[in-house]
């Protein structure tokens, strides 16, 4: 029986490894940390409910996330609830924004966007509003919009937004769902859990005539008649993992030109909501693009706040005070003495800073469309790629990284067929 070896246990690596298992292929998973799921990971220590420190939104109705929490019983819903924005530093609701020009604009623009035309001079989202003379004050909106890429007015490209946009197949609608999101993975992992090996963290890819050989950091090696590879793009552009011969100069272009954005989520657990019990979500933060009522449809009275946060440095103590300061001002509370009494804990998840995933997701950067192809192309007879950056119209999302694990799996049954 041809053997796989599938580095990395994130949801492309599961399946990936499932779906070669399902046709008879031995595969091994070699997963540099302790735990599967990558950037898939619920923590159930935090509140009485899961709080999800990755992926938290099934994006479209279409989505093969929809169809498997469907076919697992697992209740979902669409996101509910009013959405609020921070604006000049205080809470307004959408009705009392309607009245402001500026902010119709920011409306159109979030419905028109997907039909831009390539205009001259301008590249990124902030050459778009410089271009078009958006005053300051409502760039927060934007930037929130342009976050849920993981990236900022700066990094992210207006024609590669538009086109991701316009190919977007999976539908509209968002939906979270009443159980942790890592139960997605679960019909996956238990199917290859016997074929799962942590902490081997792979550093050496080497193809050779009839196969590969993969050496870990510790020393260990590992043969098979082929390879996949499933980290992250950020770690691929730190070359954390040397590949013999070396990757063609198109994979490398690849790799270098599509790009991942930076950082965090940090969860603020307070004794009781300070906010209306309908809220929902609120954009436009300075410190956080977005924070959202994070057991929102789930079973908990708790009351916890996840603030979506882009590249900041600072440590979580410093940033949290930032956040209390951003929504005492927000909800007109005085911070010492109504909002930090209310304040009991936080949880700080630093996706920039985790070692094996270096990142949020990948994102519509300059010339991002041309290249994910590239980067999604076998490397020889013995080397396969998938996980989320190389799917050309569902990055960034799990979906993604399953739809990848789908063609990764169909080349590397073609080849040893
Ligand atoms: C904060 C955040 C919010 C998100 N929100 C959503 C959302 O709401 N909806 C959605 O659909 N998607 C969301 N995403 C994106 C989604 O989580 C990812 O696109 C998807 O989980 C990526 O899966 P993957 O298998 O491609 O990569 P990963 O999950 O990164 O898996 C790669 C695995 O490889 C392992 N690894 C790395 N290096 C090595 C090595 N050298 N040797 C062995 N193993 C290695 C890693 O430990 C990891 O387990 C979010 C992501 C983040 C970070």
């Amino acid at each position: 029986m041809p053997k796989v070896l599938v580095v990395g246990a994130g949801a492309a690596g599961l399946r990936v490894a499932k779906l070669l298992l399902d046709n008879s292929i031995e595969v091994e998973i070699l997963e540099a940390s302790e735990r599967v799921g990558g950037r898939v990971w619920s923590i159930t220590e935090f509140a009485d409910f899961p709080v999800e420190a990755g992926a938290c939104f099934i994006h479209g109705e279409l989505s093969l996330l929809a169809h498997s929490a469907q076919a697992q019983n697992i209740p979902f819903s669409e996101v509910e609830g009013s959405f609020q924005y921070i604006f000049q530093g205080k809470l307004k609701n959408h009705k009392s924004l309607l009245q402001d020009p500026c902010f119709k604009d920011f409306l159109e623009f979030r419905e028109a966007y997907h039909y831009y035309e390539a205009e001259e001079s301008i590249s990124s989202v902030a050459d778009f509003l410089r271009k078009h003379h958006v005053p300051n004050a409502y760039w927060p909106f934007y930037a929130a919009l342009v976050g849920a890429y993981g990236a900022s007015l700066k990094d992210v490209d207006m024609s590669n937004m538009a086109l991701s946009s316009q190919n977007w197949p999976d539908g509209a609608k968002n939906f979270r769902l009443k159980r942790p999101f890592s139960e997605l993975l679960a019909p996956d992992f238990t199917a290859v859990q016997a074929s799962l090996r942590y902490k081997k963290v792979v550093r050496l890819v080497e193809q050779h005539e009839s196969g590969v050989r993969l050496i870990t950091e510790q020393g260990e090696i590992f043969e098979a008649e082929a390879a996949v590879v499933t980290v992250s793009l950020a770690l691929l552009q730190q070359n954390f993992i040397q590949f013999v011969p070396p990757l063609s100069e198109n994979k490398q272009t690849a790799i270098t030109t599509l790009k991942m954005g930076k950082g965090r989520k940090i969860f603020l657990k307070f004794k009781q909501k300070f906010w209306p019990p309908s809220l929902a979500e609120i954009t436009g933060g300075s410190v956080a693009q977005e924070y959202w009522v994070e057991g929102k449809g789930k079973n908990s009275q708790q009351a916890v706040l996840t603030a979506f946060i882009l590249d900041r440095p600072e440590p979580e103590e410093l940033l949290v005070s930032l956040l209390l300061a951003e929504l005492a001002s927000a909800f007109g509370l005085d911070l010492e003495t109504q909002l930090k009494p209310l304040f009991e804990k936080s949880l700080d998840v630093n996706w920039g800073g985790s070692p094996y995933i270096q990142g949020l997701y990948s994102y519509p950067s300059v010339q991002a469309h041309r290249y994910r192809r590239a980067l999604a192309l076998p490397s020889g007879r013995r080397i396969f790629w998938a996980g989320e950056a190389t799917d050309r119209f569902l990055f960034g999302t799990v979906q993604g990284a399953w739809a990848s694990a789908e063609r990764a799996a169909s080349e590397i049954l073609e080849s040893l067929r």
